[in-house]
């Protein structure tokens, strides 16, 4: 197997860390950009951004005849600059999808042993299948933990796990399906990478070309809300009722399914609360292992692995899994639990203030 990615892959697959790594030795600097050499490049990530604003659906497109390797490589990190710049959340999630969008039409394309070696830089646990049902031969065999973060905000119901062919805890797939799977993973990837923390360090004239992008394209813009809550929001009392089930099992000592565990662990990171706090929370359970819980929590939270943060799964996946208990009237208005406790908080905060003005 292919050990080490060539520079026609890193211009495929600029996200990767070691197109990062080729950016850094190549003494690339986003501060002399403006320098007339890298005029290739800039123009180049604007078109990326560009792209992923106007296409429909949004696809970044990869040409080789257009663009040298290089410049398809280090544009990418100057196009993420102008994205974060622009602190617009639907631009951000609009972007990655677009830049996951044309790794999935590239990835479809490449050898098995290409794939392998891609997915396990995510941290996948993914091996050759060759296994067969029926007439049916599947190329890859994934892990199901892998397989049910990316695939729990699928919709079809193909990529139900009842409906997938399980073994051992592997999930066998095909080539199509692992490319599609790595599109989810290489989306959340990109966004993580679109952080708000590093505007400050971003030269004036990356501020100046976006706001160029943003004058000329104003009709590709919408406002969405951000998503983050503050942790000292974090309120049992706003949790769904299939959270609060796991939650209470998980304090109690009573077995959670591996599902739940994710389900659970995923909300709980993504209401603010910290990976300790969680390590505790299972500690009454009787097969605990406080280092292989803590990495799995860590892992989940992005700080381990490929760096993403990994939301829990829509209801209908934990509908599928048995994890739903029953909809309140709240339930009855959302599709993710994430949503709920959102409305929830707002509705108590709403209450709260009514019940101050008397
Ligand atoms: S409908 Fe959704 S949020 Fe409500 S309990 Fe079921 S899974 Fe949880």
């Amino acid at each position: 197997m292919a050990k080490t990615l060539t520079l026609e892959d890193m211009a495929k697959y600029p996200f990767m860390p070691e197109a990062a790594e080729e950016v850094r030795k190549l003494g690339f600097r986003i501060d002399g950009l403006f320098e007339a050499d890298y005029a290739p490049i800039l123009e180049r990530a604007e078109r990326r951004v560009i792209e992923a604003l106007t296409n429909n659906p949004p696809e970044v497109r990869y040409d080789p005849s257009l663009y040298k390797g290089n410049v398809e490589m280090l544009s990418f990190p100057v196009a993420v600059a102008l994205v974060t710049s622009l602190a617009n959340e639907y631009v951000k999630r609009r972007y990655a999808l677009a830049e996951a969008r044309r790794a999935y039409d590239l990835l479809k394309r490449e050898s098995e042993e290409k794939i392998v070696e891609i997915a396990r830089k995510f941290g996948w646990r993914i091996r050759f299948s060759g296994e067969k049902s029926g007439v049916i031969k599947f190329d890859f065999a994934l892990n199901f933990i892998d397989y049910l973060r990316n695939a729990a905000s699928f919709h079809d119901k193909d990529w139900k796990l009842i409906n997938k062919f399980v073994i051992n805890g592997e999930v066998h797939l095909s080539k199509q399906e692992v490319a599609r799977l790595l599109q989810e993973e290489i989306r959340r990837y990109i966004e993580g990478k679109i952080d708000p923390k590093i505007r400050s360090a971003l030269p004036e004239k990356i501020f100046e070309r976006a706001e160029k992008i943003k004058q000329a394209y104003s009709s590709s813009f919408k406002e969405l809300p951000t998503e983050d809550f503050s942790p000292s929001e974090a309120t049992e009392e706003a949790f769904p009722p299939c959270i609060m089930e796991l939650y209470r099992a998980a304090q109690s000592g009573r077995h959670v399914p591996h599902v739940g565990r994710f389900a659970l662990t995923s909300f709980l990171i993504n209401i603010g609360m910290s990976p300790d706090l969680i390590v505790d929370l299972f500690r009454r359970s009787s097969d605990f292992n406080e280092r292989m819980t803590r990495y799995q929590i860590e892992h989940i939270a992005g700080e381990r692995g490929s760096g993403t943060k990994y939301t829990p799964p829509k209801c209908d996946t934990l509908q599928t899994h048995g994890l739903c208990p029953g909809m309140d009237d709240i339930c009855r208005r959302i599709k993710h639990p994430l949503m709920y406790y959102r409305r929830k908080m707002r509705a108590m905060k709403a209450k709260r203030v009514k019940e101050s003005k008397g």
